[in-house]
């Protein structure tokens, strides 16, 4: 699944890659056809993770963000 980077709220805006599946392992998720799908209304609106590389710094993951970056890999690998 997509990975996405996130920078982090710390003075340092480290980026941060989150990978999709680790995010979602809670959430209930179907593959339909090569297709991930997840029910929106499982997803909180917001994730607030530890930055990985500082310990002041958040990495907050909307879900917007989630939703648009699900099915992105998938879709790159249709189209080579
Ligand atoms: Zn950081």
């Amino acid at each position: 699944m997509a990975t996405i980077k996130i920078r982090c709220n710390g003075k340092e805006k480290h980026v941060n890659e989150i990978n999709l599946d680790t995010l979602l392992a809670a959430s209930p998720t179907t593959v339909y056809r090569g297709t991930i799908q997840v029910n929106p209304d499982t997803i909180p609106p917001r994730m607030i993770l530890d930055c990985a590389f500082c310990t002041t710094g958040k990495v907050i993951i909307e879900k917007l963000i989630i939703l648009e970056n699900l099915n992105r890999e998938e879709t790159d690998e249709r189209e080579k």
